[in-house]
């Protein structure tokens, strides 16, 4: 059955990955991007892309709007959309940490509250929040975006014992490395140092996070709910 499906920050790397494979399954795709242009690949896809800054409240409203009018209600929301601003602390400024969470957390906690009034009503819906291995183990240079990464697990499980009941479920994916345009700014000694640690001893492909995505999506997953995936070669174990 096709579903509607929103993926934000879809216009490329992971959430591209990501939009691609519940289009070609068959669902009815929205995502939005910040800017730039989305890909020609969306359009003949059929995918409806939507421009909308998540840290905007009122973007958010006008894009589900949009997608609700397009697509009828949001059956799968996946929260992909995230931004990095790494430096060491005590170069760290108050709007370097603000701006990070305002996107990664506060963004989500705005297109999620907003998707959940339509899953509320359809008495069903799925939440896949993208983290990251980073806000499981921490990372150098990385305090505020660990710090916005892990604090969507205990937001996702909060939500999970909070709607469970009503039939929605929320799982977060977190990611290792994966090869986009966030890590191609990686210096080959830093890309070095990682791959050292990873198991997989590779970087990896947006559609092996993807396949995650899928599959908390799916029915297979519906008694998967609160669950944190990791998808990151062994990274984090
Ligand atoms: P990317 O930089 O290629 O894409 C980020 C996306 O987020 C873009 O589509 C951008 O438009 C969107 N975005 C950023 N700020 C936004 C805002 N204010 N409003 C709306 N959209 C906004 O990054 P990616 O590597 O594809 O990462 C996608 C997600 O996966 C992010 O949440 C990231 O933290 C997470 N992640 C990435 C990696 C990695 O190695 N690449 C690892 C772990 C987790």
């Amino acid at each position: 059955m096709s579903r509607s499906v929103l993926v934000t920050g879809g216009n490329r790397g992971i959430g591209l990955a990501i939009a691609r494979a519940f289009a070609q399954a068959g669902d009815k795709v929205a995502i939005t991007y910040r800017s730039g242009e989305p890909p020609q690949e969306l359009a003949e896809l059929g995918v409806l892309a939507v421009r909308c800054d998540i840290t905007d409240s009122e973007q958010v409203e006008q894009a589900y709007k949009e997608i609700e009018a397009k697509h009828g209600n949001v059956e799968v929301l996946v929260a992909n959309a995230g931004i990095t601003k790494d430096t060491l602390l005590m170069r760290m400024s108050e709007e370097d940490f603000a701006s990070v969470v305002d996107t990664n957390l506060t963004g989500t906690f705005r297109v999620v509250k907003r998707a959940n009034r339509g899953m509320l009503r359809a008495k069903k819906g799925r939440v896949v929040l993208i983290s990251s291995v980073v806000g499981l183990l921490g990372g150098a240079g990385q305090a505020n975006y660990a710090a916005s990464k892990a604090a969507l697990v205990g937001f996702a499980r909060s939500l999970a014992r909070e709607l469970g009941s009503r039939n929605i479920t929320f799982n977060v994916v977190a990611p290792g490395f994966v090869d986009t345009d966030m890590t191609k700014v990686l210096s080959d000694e830093q890309r070095a140092g990682i791959l050292a640690q990873v198991p997989l001893a590779r970087y990896a492909q947006p559609e092996e996070i993807a396949a995650a995505v899928s599959f908390l999506a799916s029915d297979d997953a519906a008694y998967i709910t609160g669950a944190v995936i990791p998808v990151d070669g062994g990274l984090g174990m």
